[in-house]
């Protein structure tokens, strides 16, 4: 008897007819020989309009609140799946995070998973049940719901994965598996049998929301192989795992899109030292991560200061560089989110000189301007403008024939 797990994302639960097909697909596996769980998240559109009331009631919701309000949405789903069960004649429970035994820090909205205790879940499966749990929450050790991060339901399936020691995990969505780019923007992306963690990691975390990042990070730190498939077929999805075959042969696995960054620019900033750390720190110390930072060169003793934040982070730290700006004599701070990220990634590119050439000739031979461009070992990313997003992705895609 293997005991599986399987997520199910918003698209895959977003009404009831899509909940009852997920009901016989888990009740099949059960059916099959297993003890399942059934990770879900929010039905589609539920997180996104959760949002969008609260700022109809204050601007800058509270952050505490924000968890006790976006949890309601995999709650939600949880309860339908397990009553769609019933229907079935299945024997099913459901348990929110905090319920299975999921415990977090206390940074809200995007807090870490300290533990897991799945004692419950357990029981509950060695009693017969199929267990439904809420993805993208959890609970403080003094009993606070918080909640991990966009696209966190994924990270729930992983790291209870890891914590009952499952035998299979699968990551059911509106896609047969990880493509060589999103097939919705190119469409002759190629699907991938499988891919390495780093290169999930990387795709992941340049904006592939195919997976959440830090769900990929998990499954790398405790070694969780997973595979990534449709609930609306039963085509073999990507296998995601530490080594694939010929690994250093594939250049590049694929091409990542980006489009919820913004550009925040502090202009006319007076050109001495310490004055990028007090930015930065101010910026850290407000929790927000930034991407990619370009320093101009100086002008008569004065320099703009560049940096790309996820755009719903760019109200926020323009907010908080204000007094900064003052305080250091700079003219202004902005910000854009008419910006996209592009980016290739592969393993393969640490041994191909050669990749970011080609990529700029064919960016440039596309009549699309570079803005800003960051490099690592296994990726190459450049900021353009939103408008050129998809035809440079299509353009650097076909230049590397990814689609053959
Ligand atoms: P879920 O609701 O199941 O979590 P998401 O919407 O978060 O699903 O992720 C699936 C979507 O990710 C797909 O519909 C697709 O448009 C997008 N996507 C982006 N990049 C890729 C890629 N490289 N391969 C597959 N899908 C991708
Ligand atoms: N419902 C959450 C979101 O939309 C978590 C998830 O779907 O994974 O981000
Ligand atoms: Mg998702």
């Amino acid at each position: 008897m293997a005991l599986i797990i399987q997520k199910y994302g918003g698209t895959s639960v977003g009404n009831p007819e899509r909940i009852k097909n997920v009901a016989r697909r888990v009740l099949a596996t059960q059916q099959a020989g297993n003890k399942v769980v059934a990770v879900v998240s929010a039905m589609s559109g539920v997180t996104d309009s959760l949002i969008k009331l609260a700022k109809e009631v204050h601007p800058e919701p509270n952050e505490r609140e924000m968890d006790v309000l976006l949890a309601t949405g995999e709650q939600t789903t949880i309860a339908l799946l397990a009553m769609a069960l019933h229907g079935l004649g299945a024997k099913a429970v459901s348990l929110t995070g905090a319920q299975a035994g999921i415990v977090t820090d206390g940074l809200h909205t995007k807090a870490k998973i300290a533990n897991i205790t799945p004692k419950r879940v357990h029981e509950f499966l060695n009693n017969g049940n199929i267990v439904t749990i809420a993805g993208f929450q959890g609970e403080t050790p003094d009993g606070q719901i918080t909640t991990l991060g966009r696209g966190g339901s994924d990270l729930t399936a992983i790291a209870i994965a890891a914590a009952v020691k499952a035998d299979l995990c699968q990551i059911y969505t509106d896609v047969d598996g990880v493509y060589t780019s999103d097939p919705r923007i190119v469409p002759n992306a190629k699907k991938l049998l499988e891919i390495s963690y780093d290169e999930m990691l990387e795709l992941a975390a340049l904006g592939s929301k195919v997976m959440q990042a830090r769900s990929v990070e998990f499954a790398k730190k405790f070694g969780v192989v997973f595979e990534v498939r449709s609930s609306f077929n039963d085509n073999p999805g990507t296998i995601v795992k530490e080594e694939t075959a010929k690994m250093e042969d594939v250049v590049i696995r694929g091409v990542a899109v980006d489009k919820n960054q913004a550009k925040v620019t502090i202009a006319g900033v007076p050109d001495k030292p310490g004055i990028a750390a007090k930015v930065f720190k101010t910026i850290a110390d407000a929790n927000i991560n930034i991407d990619v930072i370009v320093q101009n060169v100086s002008e008569k003793g004065f320099t703009d200061i560049s940096f790309t934040v996820s755009s719903v982070e760019a109200g926020k730290a323009t907010k908080v560089l204000q007094p900064v700006v003052k305080e250091i004599g700079a003219r202004e701070v902005t910000s854009t989110a008419d910006i996209a990220k592009l980016s290739m990634v592969g393993i393969g590119m640490r041994s191909h000189p050669g990749v970011a050439a080609k990529m700029f000739e064919t960016l440039a031979a596309n009549r699309v301007n570079i803005d800003m461009i960051s490099t690592s070992e296994i990726k190459i990313s450049v900021i353009i403008a939103l408008k050129d997003a998809d035809k440079a992705a299509r353009a650097i895609h076909d230049a590397f024939e990814l689609g053959k």
